[in-house]
């Protein structure tokens, strides 16, 4: 959680009239954490990780508006450029995949196992789909474009164990 804050993702905003709570609120991708002035983070990980794994949790109902995820997404990484004919969950992906973009028409399907993950997660898939739009290999000049999500790489190995963990529950 320190790193999420050094990383700018989660802001502390210290209150000198907040005198005991601690509330969260969230501002596009940052988690805001109010706090009596003399609060110390550090004391508190325990509990704040807790608190803030239930908002991320209650996060994951929003990422169904695949639409509006990938209209954020265009604008945040590709100045509104980049846009879909369609986005769409699907459940009959092919099990290796997460998504497929079929550039010829601009469709993108999201497979519907990615309706558990955290937000940041959905947003590096639908970022590299959306980068599909412009070029169909993975080339150097792709993922230069996909890998303007910040988290790809860190997306990559969580959605590795991932499905790592969905074989493992399945027994296979
Ligand atoms: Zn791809």
């Amino acid at each position: 959680m320190l790193r999420a804050i050094a990383r700018g993702e989660i802001r502390v905003r210290r209150s000198a009239r907040r005198k005991k709570t601690i509330s969260v609120s969230k501002e596009v991708d940052t988690f805001v954490l109010s706090t009596p002035a003399r609060y110390s983070v550090e004391n508190n990980i325990r509990s704040l990780t807790q608190l803030l794994n239930r908002l991320a949790a209650r996060d994951h109902s929003s990422a169904s508006d695949l639409v509006g995820l990938a209209d954020e997404m265009s604008q945040r990484y590709f100045g509104g450029r980049l846009r879909p004919q369609s986005i769409r969950w699907v459940t009959n992906q092919n099990v290796s995949r997460w998504a497929s973009t079929t550039t010829s028409t601009g469709d993108i399907r999201i497979s519907h196992r990615l309706q558990s993950v955290p937000r940041w997660v959905l947003e590096t898939v639908v970022v590299h789909e959306l980068a599909h739009l412009q070029i169909g290999p993975h080339s150097a000049e792709f993922h230069a474009l996909a890998d303007r999500h910040p988290r790809q790489s860190e997306a990559k190995l969580y959605l590795d164990g991932f499905s790592a963990g969905e074989h493992f529950s399945r027994g296979s």
